[in-house]
């Protein structure tokens, strides 16, 4: 990212502290020790030197604080040799030496006294610090040098005038933006909100697959405000020192709060933001703990109106967060930020091949339309891998078939990390989510069918179908339920039906219809032949349609048996409907299915009209 970053980079701060501590001992070596210890003398014992004093060999002594020195006498009156020896604490020796008639005297005060022993003094703390330094900055350092350790690592981009992101470096992620949008318009003008008495709000909180373009998002908003934007990652909290991560949060804050407004982004919120329940055994528990319990103490600190400091985060695991950070006041506001379909990925193409030469040839949709499950990232990666295969093949453009090769090579790496479909496993996804639909369509209870999508969505699904309920409903009667399990069954039945045999992927919805059929037996007392009676232990209550059965009650063996028949029956019957409504409407499902291949994605009035013209078995018990 081509933005001003106001922070030295900890590399050539590192090379300063080592360039430091070397001047310091070049200074000792060179300077001090010569003038603290002198030329060298030769040292004897004290005794010895008594010895020679009372011997009447000693001419002349000077007495310091740690050392004598003494000079012996010579036959011609030359300067003698001069010894040195360390005193001991002896108040007889002045009278000794006068009665040897020895020239005594204190040593003078050292030359450049002043001087030394101000280096004395100075030196020792430099090195100090320069090691303390050292240390700091390999541990990650701080901006403002040497007594950072606690201060934030944040780095702050303010806004460059040439290259400032823009929600129009992003491409896709329409509803994302439109929620942006707002938080832009909040950083502009807080006064059009605070003077109605509107709450700004404190956090939002980008949730998506790596790579989806959640940290492009975060400096878009940035770009778009020309606020600054403080920039952190949950990991770089997480620290040795117990209590760093927490006094970082502190003066992240700190910070913000005087630049603002501003914007605060903590990319990875899930290094610290996991649930604190869920705990592990390991001691970095406590500290992430602290960062955690500061950072909600922050959020809540700044109240709306005295500065306007907007957290945006980015995780793409939403479902470890500590639920008191997703509380009102705090992440409150979630945006999805998901895998682009068709159209996006093209648009995405489109603005990173506008940084390569492309040739005549070469065709985005086509690229965009062999990529399916690729991130924004993957896209961006793909076209500078195709530009670096050009210029191997000695071209001066990026042709297609530099693409087609870049997105094998992408899509081998890609394959283990996250789901690529290949053509054949797309269509079947195809057909099989728009027999969910297609039954879907024919229930009233599960809401009407909103949208189809073939892109794979998260980590889990490779496909899904989408109902809204058109209002709220607290009740479902029997029908409604068979429906639902039909539904369920919707997408294997087309699989059946279409290519003669079964994948994996409907294990969860085969999952989701037998438990759905076994509260229908066990729970809500809905067959005839086993009556209303309750199987099953303690009744938690649970909303219609999700969580698995309560464990059965003691039952008898007969009972049993005519519960696992019942249930069994429900959902054969259910399946028999959805065969049934497929095989009747063939043409239909054939016919969005090719649609959905081409587009990957059908929602809204043209959903609705394709839908309307699905017929109904009259056989089939459903309310249609
Ligand atoms: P995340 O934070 O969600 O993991 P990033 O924002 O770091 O993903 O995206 C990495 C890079 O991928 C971006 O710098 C950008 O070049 C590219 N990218 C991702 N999503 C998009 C998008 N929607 N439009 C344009 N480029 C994108
Ligand atoms: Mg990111
Ligand atoms: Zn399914």
């Amino acid at each position: 990212m081509p933005i001003k970053e106001q922070r030295t980079p900890p590399r050539s701060r590192l090379i300063g502290n080592i360039f430091l501590a070397l001047a310091a001992l070049f200074l000792i070596a060179n300077f001090i020790l010569p003038v603290v210890l002198g030329p060298q003398i030769p040292g004897v014992p004290y005794s010895l030197f008594i010895h020679q004093v009372q011997s009447g060999e000693v001419d002349r002594v000077q007495v310091g604080q740690n050392e004598i020195r003494f000079q012996l006498k010579t036959e011609n009156d030359q300067a003698g040799p001069v010894f040195s020896t360390t005193p001991i604490f002896d108040l007889e020796l002045p009278k000794l030496l006068e009665q040897k008639g020895v020239e005594f005297a204190a040593a003078p005060p050292p030359k450049n006294g002043w001087f030394t022993s101000l280096l004395g003094w100075v030196i020792p703390p430099l090195i100090f610090v320069a090691i303390w330094q050292f240390f700091v900055s390999r541990g990650g350092g701080g901006p403002q040098g040497v007594l950072s350790i606690g201060k934030s690592k944040a780095k702050v981009y303010v806004e460059g005038e040439s290259a400032r992101t823009t929600f129009a470096d992003v491409a896709g992620v329409e509803e994302a933006k439109t929620e942006l949008v707002e938080i832009v318009d909040f950083l502009k003008t807080p006064e059009r909100y605070t003077q109605i008495g509107a709450r700004i709000p404190k956090g939002v909180l980008l949730v998506g697959p790596p790579g989806t373009g959640k940290t492009l998002l975060a400096k878009a908003v940035a770009g778009e405000a020309g606020v600054p934007f403080f920039s952190i990652s949950g990991s770089e909290f997480v620290e040795l020192f117990v209590g760093v991560g927490s006094s970082r949060v502190r003066d992240l804050f700190e910070q913000a709060k005087k630049q603002a407004p501003c914007i605060v982004f903590i990319d990875e919120l899930d290094a610290i933001g996991k649930s604190r329940s869920s705990g592990g055994f390991y001691g970095g528990n406590d500290e992430r703990e602290q960062t955690l319990n500061q950072l909600l103490t922050e959020m809540d600190g700044f109240a709306a109106g005295d500065a306007t400091v907007i957290v945006l985060a980015a995780t793409n695991r939403p479902e470890v967060l500590d639920p008191a950070l997703l509380r009102p006041g705090r992440f409150d506001r979630q945006v999805l930020v998901d895998r682009p379909d068709l159209s996006d990925r093209e648009a995405i193409l489109k603005i990173h091949a506008q940084k390569v030469k492309l040739g005549e040839d070469v065709n985005l949709k086509a690229i965009a339309t062999r990529t399916p499950g690729f991130a924004g990232a993957d896209l961006a990666n793909l076209v500078n891998e195709a530009a670096l295969l050009a210029a191997r093949n000695q071209r001066s453009y990026v042709a297609q078939e530099d693409f087609a090769e870049a997105i094998e090579r992408v899509v081998a790496g890609l394959e283990k990390k996250s789901r690529v479909l290949n053509d054949k496993e797309k269509k079947i996804v195809a057909y099989h989510e728009v027999g969910h639909a297609l039954v879907g369509s024919l229930t009233s209870g599960n809401g009407r069918v909103e949208k189809i999508s073939i892109v794979p969505r998260g980590m889990a699904a490779l496909g899904y179908t989408l109902q809204l309920p058109t209002e709220d409903r607290f009740l479902m009667d029997e029908a409604e339920l068979r429906g639902q399990i039909a539904t369920l069954l919707g997408g294997r039945s087309a699989e059946e039906i279409v290519f003669g045999s079964i994948t994996t992927g409907a294990a969860n919805d085969l999952q989701r219809a037998t438990d759905l059929a076994e509260r229908m037996v066990t729970t809500y007392g809905m067959s005839k032949i086993l009556g209303p009676l309750a199987y099953q232990q303690g009744q938690q209550p649970m909303f219609l349609g999700d969580g698995a059965p309560n464990p059965r009650r003691m039952l008898s063996e007969e009972t049993a048996q005519a519960i696992d028949r019942e249930v069994k029956e429900i959902v054969e019957t259910a399946h028999q409907q959805a065969l049934d409504t497929l095989k009747l409407n063939r043409d239909l499902l054939e016919a969005i299915a090719t649609q959905l291949l081409e587009t990957e994605v059908i929602e809204g009035e043209k959903l609705h009209s394709l839908l309307s013209q699905v017929q109904t078995a009259t056989q089939s018990g459903f309310s249609s």
